[in-house]
């Protein structure tokens, strides 16, 4: 197919104007696209998803144990949607013995709907490539000192497996409500580089 071609030099915006336009000549509404990605983003995709999960989890062990063997399947239950393409979504408990880090070696792959896009760093390859070669020190190094017995286990994303850490629950927290709960949680507890 002959498209008008571009120069080498066209800029990312030349660039980028041009296949929208492409899109539209053929009956595409990128715009409409962007624009409903953009609102998924800000108002729907967020870590609060992740952190009533983790809340639930915290208050109910019934749900806890559902969470456990089947995650999509408990994040159903709550009304919250992951995308088809993620087939499998694992809850990695935290204990005193056990701390659980996620990563995506190749990319930057997260349960996006439910714990929020990757933070910058998420993406790039030091952190990629230090939480599985010297995760300690690198967790370290992000605040977040462990006790020299916790073993660490580092888990890489795929493109259909999915993960979120599901943090210990803060000693100081009985009785609470799953709404307060909820608020103590944090993305960055969820990928497993922060304690609550
Ligand atoms: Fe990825």
């Amino acid at each position: 197919m002959h498209s008008p071609s571009l120069p080498v030099s066209a800029s990312l915006e030349q660039r980028t104007a041009a296949i929208e336009a492409a899109l539209d000549a053929r009956g595409f509404k990128p715009a409409d696209f962007i624009a409903e990605q953009a609102e998924m983003i800000e108002q729907q995709w967020l870590p609060e998803n992740g952190a009533r999960l983790v809340a639930k989890a915290w208050s109910d062990s019934a749900f806890r144990q559902r969470l456990l063997s089947n995650g999509r399947a408990a994040v159903a239950e709550l009304g919250l949607a992951m995308p088809q393409h993620h087939r499998h979504l694992v809850a990695l408990e935290n204990t005193p013995a056990v701390h659980n880090v996620i990563c995506c070696t190749l990319c930057s792959c997260t349960a996006f709907t439910i714990i929020g896009l990757p933070p910058d760093w998420y993406k790039e390859l030091e952190y990629r490539a230090r939480v599985v070669r010297e995760s300690r020190t690198l967790l370290k190094e992000m605040g977040l000192e462990l006790a020299p017995e916790t073993e660490i286990r580092v888990w890489d994303t795929t493109a259909d497996t999915r993960y979120i850490v599901l943090p210990e629950r803060p000693p100081h927290t009985s009785g609470w409500s799953e709404p307060q709960l909820a608020a103590l949680v944090s993305r960055d507890g969820m990928i497993g580089v922060a304690r609550l």
